[in-house]
């Protein structure tokens, strides 16, 4: 018999895992049999994430290297850095304007009071994290001893690290020709051994969406229900309607094309809601199914898994807004200002891992003088929209790598 293909399989992995992770959570979380398939499922999941991440430093350490140094070969550098710039900035500017535009139409959380959920805050104590000082340790992370930043995992520092050696790479000319060679095979086993990975990805996407799907608490959702629509529609205007559209206007390229290139790395962004886990998928996706340059995906692709999130910075936006409403603030459009410019540095600066981006929410929050605690409130459903806003973060990455690609030709 024959299988379908791998796409396919992968979307079949997502529906099933959805499917019996709604069944698990009808039986009820303490069934025994429910207990056991949450353990092989949290297992099967786990082993999944940690081979995505096994591949994640070494390959992003390769492409970003190979990739700088064939693009300053062809004096393009400067061309693709301005455009993935100008990209990030002004996607991550709609996505903002999306939220600010719903938040202030909708008006969530202006029926809810803030005593309401005394409970959730009570235990929650947020940690300070003033704009300057956020924006200093940013910086600060930027530049660590590469072998640190390796053996942590920590993606921007290797990032900055592969920029400049790869510019170093190609200034010593034929000298570096044997190091050159040596990561640009790097890369080419790294991408085999995720390509292997990719097998298990059916069943490591299913495993995730059961646990996830299974362990959900809903009686927060229907509390939250209208700022949880509010977030969910957005996204689903920016990553549905917005980016499709941008990436149509400037490559001419068809929405569905790409869905179909870019699904698996999108389901597999759902389901680990890590735009780092998923950073080896999406580089596959748009080198091998998107057709996009190896030298600019491998710049495009991992600087935006670490700094271009569209979803994060909406989401933050839009919380802002939810939040003020709760305590019965009007924020006014200065405020809204310092929101829209905050909202992007804070999703700059979020790791691309699950629940990141309400770390850096408290540093929104202050900026605009809410009361950072109520991060507690949104807790709950945290979880469950960081799947989405994280699709939105990936397939943002893919978009912009496609339109640089466009905009360097
Ligand atoms: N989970 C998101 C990501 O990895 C970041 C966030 O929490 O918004 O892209």
């Amino acid at each position: 018999m024959k299988l379908p293909s791998l796409n396919v399989q992968i979307l079949l992995g997502a529906i099933f895992g959805v499917a019996i992770g709604m069944y698990f959570h009808q039986l009820g979380a303490t069934t025994p049999a429910v207990q056991s398939g949450i353990f092989a499922a949290n297992l099967v999941g786990t082993l999944f994430i940690d081979l995505l991440k096994m591949v994640l430093v070494p390959l992003v350490f390769c492409s970003i290297t190979v990739g700088i140094a064939n693009l300053r070969q062809h004096q393009q550098m400067h061309r693709v850095w301005v455009s993935t710039l100008l990209f990030f900035v002004s996607s991550m500017l709609v996505a903002i304007l999306v939220a600010l535009a719903a938040g202030n139409y909708f008006q969530p959380g202006s029926g809810l009071k803030m005593a309401m959920f005394a409970d959730a805050m009570q235990n929650f104590e947020a940690k300070r994290l003033p704009l300057a000082e956020f924006f200093l340790q940013f910086l600060h992370g930027l530049f660590v001893n590469p072998f640190k930043a390796l053996a942590d995992g920590n993606v921007l520092a290797v990032v900055m690290f592969a920029l400049i050696l790869g510019i170093t790479l190609v200034m010593g000319g034929e000298r570096y020709k044997n190091i050159l060679g040596l990561l640009q095979e790097g890369l080419e086993v790294t991408m085999r051994i995720v390509g292997w990975v990719m097998k298990l990805a059916p069943l490591g996407i299913m495993a995730l969406l059961v646990k996830l799907v299974a362990l959900q608490d809903a009686a927060m959702l229907t509390t939250l229900a209208k700022f949880v629509m509010v977030v969910v529609g957005s996204l689903l205007l920016h990553g549905v309607v917005l980016l499709p559209l941008i990436l149509y206007l400037v490559t001419g390229k068809s929405p569905w094309w790409f869905w179909q290139g870019a699904r698996e790395a999108l389901i597999t962004a759902f389901a680990t809601s890590s735009s780092s886990a998923t950073l080896p998928i999406t580089l596959r996706c748009a080198t091998q199914h998107l057709q996009v340059k190896p030298e600019i995906a491998g710049f495009v692709i991992p600087l935006g898994a670490t700094i271009n999130m569209d979803g994060t910075a909406l989401y933050e936006a839009a919380a802002a807004l939810f939040i003020a409403n709760l305590v019965g603030v009007e924020l006014n459009f200065a405020q809204q200002l310092v929101v829209l410019f905050t909202a992007m540095i804070a999703a700059i600066g979020a790791p691309g891992i699950p629940s990141a981006g309400m770390v850096t929410m408290v540093m929104l929050l202050q900026s605009v003088g809410l009361p950072a605690e109520a991060i507690a409130i949104l807790l709950p459903v945290d979880r469950l929209l960081d799947t989405l806003r994280t699709t939105v973060n990936v397939e943002g990455d893919m978009v912009g790598s496609l339109v640089v690609q466009k905009l360097v030709r």
